[in-house]
């Protein structure tokens, strides 16, 4: 069975590189060359665009960072799909959404190729030592036939059941990552405050009730080094995040501490900590702990300036909103029932912050709305 590899990079390169030691011959595809390069020093084929690859292999796997390049990848023009070549198998290892798995899926099953999603948990570390955890949706009959090949990959190896089943399961571990990360990040810059060693912390915690893997994998391998070189990034958690969000807000289900750790995510990633390891949230909190102390609520009023014109430059006022709320900047916003205008309600360290915010709203630049800015005392608020 000949295999490609399309994704050479922090989980893809060790993966790739195991189904080399296990005898295969594999193909590999990555978007910046020098990931390539290192795969054919450990034996790699490489050099084939996508195109040129379908003919020569029986299964293509993926490992990619965001939804929009897994799709281009699968379904865009010169993608696997629209290659027409019958009977490949694509398993795709990328954290994308459900939707998206049965997306590629069903459009695979037309072009005659079968498909399996396969997120993978474990790190580079369980990528480098072969013992991933792989949840994987699609055919039962699909995952048995590729089960000589995933057992090259990982350890725990779980067919959940149809398409986009292994996605639903991989975000439900991430959506715990992400609680876990903010969890042992704030136990750890609380200790600093206390003058409380960390180590000393890590030593009695993880014989009591607050271990866990993530502050284990945290602490060791980056706060105590204090180095936060991917890893997994930052960026990637944020991404897996919005689609955990997604699937909630879909589903009705409330995740009142899901939903803030989604907003910090995004916050550190616009501050700059987006390609550290997803560990840089200590980091970040650590450089951010004055400004977090010294924000402030500011109730911003828009009074209504011409009426036609909010009308027609709501949908992007409202998405601009939503860009302030992902980089947890806004607090809540609403209109008034009587036509009056709206409000809008930032967090801020000061009110030049905020003024220089407002006047990016498509609302105020295009003449809808005037604004007034007051600082406002939160007495006591819901924060989700
Ligand atoms: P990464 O950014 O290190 O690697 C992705 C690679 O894909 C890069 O080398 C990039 O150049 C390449 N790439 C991007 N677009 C491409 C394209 N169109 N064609 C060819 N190559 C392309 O990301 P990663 O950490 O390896 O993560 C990959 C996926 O696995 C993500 O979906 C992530 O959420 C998931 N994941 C990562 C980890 C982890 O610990 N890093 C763990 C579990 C799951």
């Amino acid at each position: 069975m000949k295999l490609a590899f399309i994704g050479l990079g922090n989980m893809g390169l060790p993966m790739a590189s195991n189904l080399l030691k296990a005898g295969y011959e594999v193909y590999g595809i990555n978007r910046s060359k020098g990931r390539e390069e290192l795969f054919a020093q450990v034996g790699g084929k490489v050099g084939l665009t996508v195109r040129e690859l379908v003919g020569q292999v029986d299964v293509i796997m993926t490992c990619l960072p965001m939804p929009a390049d897994v799709e281009k990848v699968y379904l865009g023009p010169d993608g696997i799909v629209n290659s027409g070549r019958k009977g490949l198998t694509l398993i795709d290892f990328s954290t994308v959404s459900s939707e998206l798995s049965v997306k590629m899926a069903s459009a695979a099953e037309q072009a005659g190729m079968n498909f399996l999603d396969a997120p993978v948990s474990g790190g580079t570390t369980g990528a480098e030592q072969a013992t991933l955890s792989i949840m994987v949706g699609g055919s039962k009959q699909i995952f048995d036939r590729m089960l000589p090949v995933l057992e090259k990959l990982g350890k725990n190896l779980y067919h959940v059941g149809d398409i986009g089943s292994g996605t639903v399961v991989k975000l439900l571990n991430q959506l715990m990552v992400g609680i876990h990360t903010q969890a042992a990040s704030e136990a750890m810059i609380l200790a600093d405050k206390m003058n409380l060693p960390k180590h000393t912390l890590h030593r009695i915690l993880s014989e009591s009730f607050a271990q866990s893997r993530i502050y284990d994998r945290h602490y060791t391998h980056f706060v105590q080094k204090d180095q936060f070189q991917p890893g997994f990034a930052l960026s990637l958690l944020h991404k897996d995040m919005a689609l955990v969000k997604k699937m909630a807000d879909e589903s009705g289900a409330v995740l009142p501490i899901g939903a803030q750790v989604e907003r910090l995510l995004g916050a550190a990633k616009v501050e700059g900590f987006g390609d550290k390891d997803m560990s840089g949230m200590y980091a970040y909190l650590k450089e951010n702990g004055r400004r977090f102390q010294e924000r402030k609520y500011f109730a911003v009023f828009l009074p209504m300036k011409d009426a036609e014109k909010s009308q027609i430059f709501l949908p992007q006022h409202l998405a601009y909103l939503e860009e302030q709320r992902n980089m947890g900047r806004l607090f809540a916003n609403g209109r008034f029932g009587d036509e009056w205008g709206g409000l809008v309600v930032y967090i801020a360290c000061n009110e030049e912050e905020v003024r220089g915010w407002v006047s990016q709203d498509p609302y105020f630049i295009e003449g809808a709305r005037d604004f007034e800015i007051h600082e406002w005392d939160l007495v006591k608020g819901h924060v989700y």
